[in-house]
């Protein structure tokens, strides 16, 4: 079975979240389920100094008036297809989607329309040696895509999958005589949303099936507080609604072979993470003791739930945690964040940036990570340290409640606790987890089958790589 993935990023080539990490490990997780995954990424600059010497497989001069060339190429094993489109995507800016200031590029709609549109020729045939049996878009920078299988009359069906249904891709309706669609595309069963065009509106309605990426998140994105206006189109869609889980690069996130760690460990030389969490208190200028400390590495956004973090440090601080936090974003968190750590030298050290060293050593060194998330699709960053034997703290919410089993009496007495999670997300809920931390770290049988139960977790693609092989079947099978 061929699968044509759409992707607006892909590691190891281009990462700003969760996506990339998905869409980079779909290809080599669904070999041994029988699909044959070939990825189609924007040439953005930063992914054509990596590809050079690809091979031309298709030149077009004209897609909706923008000249593309198609470039195939093998990354780390993966088969992907470059869609090399200088005028929209070989220019510098702060991330793929916006220019040096942090603003969205004025053209985003016709980037990814362009994008979505060559998805769609392809799955209608143009490359003389590959045609796909199923195309599957993720997000809204390829949700235009099963929009344009539909009204391109192109057979093949698609999947899409939302990781985060806070980005719409919603532009103003003068576009839409941009877009290279019939008439009757506009309208509340096509393109048309709210009275603007939306691309993640559009792929929700003309896909054949939906994926998002856990159980809880596919249920609670049908409900007003959740659904981001989407709801409704959710709930008429159940029935082609679908949660699967992510997983993790298990071989990149292995602490037993980690090279960007003080020590490596396994879950029976646990004694050795305190070489990381030594080396973890030099990077982040903490004081040298054995109070826990709890590690965060995150976009700092009120998605993130990191203003009610900002509000809880002093508690958490009282309690006698300490904390090291990495991450970047909302600038206002960042100096609220920054200035909460200058109060609490030794007790709370920040890194403003994106740094993948870093990253490594808080799962390795910190003795909690905390994601207090209002709402999270699935979250990577938690199933990275239930391998880590970082004990997760979670909200309630997504795919952190999917993954993570609250350290309750009845848990801790079955053994079978992976971590915290708090009731509700709020600054007093915090420092109240902290004090659960401190006095479960108190316990440290209770806490060493805390972070082993983790370790033990599966938390590798192997089953959600075979949920996507199962449906990619079932929605091929339904079209024939
Ligand atoms: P989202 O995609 O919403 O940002 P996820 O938890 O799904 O959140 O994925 C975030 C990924 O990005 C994880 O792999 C996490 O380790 C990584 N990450 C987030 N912020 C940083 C940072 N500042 N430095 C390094 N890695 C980061």
């Amino acid at each position: 079975m061929k699968v044509l993935s759409v992707a607006s990023e892909m590691v190891p080539l281009v990462k700003t979240g969760g996506l990339a990490d998905v869409a980079g490990a779909l290809p080599s997780a669904l070999a041994s389920h029988g699909v044959e995954m070939t990825t189609l990424v924007p040439g953005y600059r930063q992914v054509l100094r990596q590809v050079s010497g690809g091979k031309t497989v298709a030149e077009m001069a004209d897609v909706l008036g923008v000249a593309v060339r198609l470039v195939s190429t093998v990354v780390d094993g993966r088969e992907v297809l470059v869609l090399d489109a200088p005028d929209l995507f070989d220019r510098s800016g702060s991330s793929p989607y916006t220019d040096e200031t942090g603003k969205d590029f004025d053209d985003n709609w016709l980037r990814f329309a362009v994008f979505s549109k060559v998805a769609a020729m392809i799955g209608g045939g143009i490359l003389d040696d590959y045609v796909p049996d199923l195309v599957h878009a993720h997000d809204w920078q390829a949700g235009m895509v099963p929009a344009y299988l539909r009204y391109d009359g192109v057979r093949v069906p698609s999947v899409i999958t939302v990781h985060n249904l806070a980005f719409q891709g919603q532009f103003a309706a003068g576009i839409f005589d941009e877009l290279g669609l019939p008439d009757a595309a506009w309208g509340i069963d096509g393109v048309e949303y709210y009275g603007d065009v939306g691309f993640l509106k559009a792929g929700l309605q003309a896909a054949s099936a939906i994926t998002t990426v856990s159980p809880t998140y596919a249920r609670e994105v049908r409900t007003a507080d959740f659904g981001m206006g989407l709801d409704g189109l959710l709930n008429a869609r159940a029935d082609s609604l679908y949660g699967i889980i992510n997983g993790i690069d298990t071989a990149a996130w292995n602490p037993s072979s980690d090279g960007l760690i003080a020590r490596t460990y396994d879950a029976r030389s646990l004694k050795a993470r305190g070489i990381n969490r030594e080396a973890l208190e030099d990077r982040f200028s903490l004081d040298h003791d054995d109070t826990p400390v709890l590690g965060i590495v995150t976009r700092l956004t009120w998605q993130k739930g990191m203003d009610v973090l900002a509000e809880a440090v002093d508690g958490i601080v009282a309690a006698g945690c300490r904390l090291a936090i990495l991450g970047a974003g909302d600038k206002g968190i960042e100096s609220d964040l920054s200035a909460a750590s200058r109060r609490h030298a030794g007790r709370f050290g920040i890194a403003i940036g994106y740094d993948e060293t870093a990253s490594h050593l808080i799962q390795a060194g910190a003795d909690a990570m905390v994601v207090p998330s209002r709402f999270e699709p699935c979250g990577l960053t938690q199933l990275i340290a239930l391998r880590y034997g970082c004990v997760p703290v979670v909200a309630r919410t997504g795919g952190l409640a999917d993954t993570v089993i609250d350290a309750n009496m009845a848990a801790v007495t079955a053994g079978v606790a992976t971590g915290v999670q708090l009731d509700t997300l709020s600054a007093n809920a915090l420092v109240e987890a902290a004090h659960r931390i401190v006095e479960l770290k108190r316990q440290p049988k209770v806490w060493e089958k805390i972070q082993k139960n983790g370790m033990k977790t599966d938390v590798s693609w192997e089953q959600s790589a075979r949920r996507y092989a199962d449906l990619y079947r079932s929605v091929i099978q339904a079209r024939r």
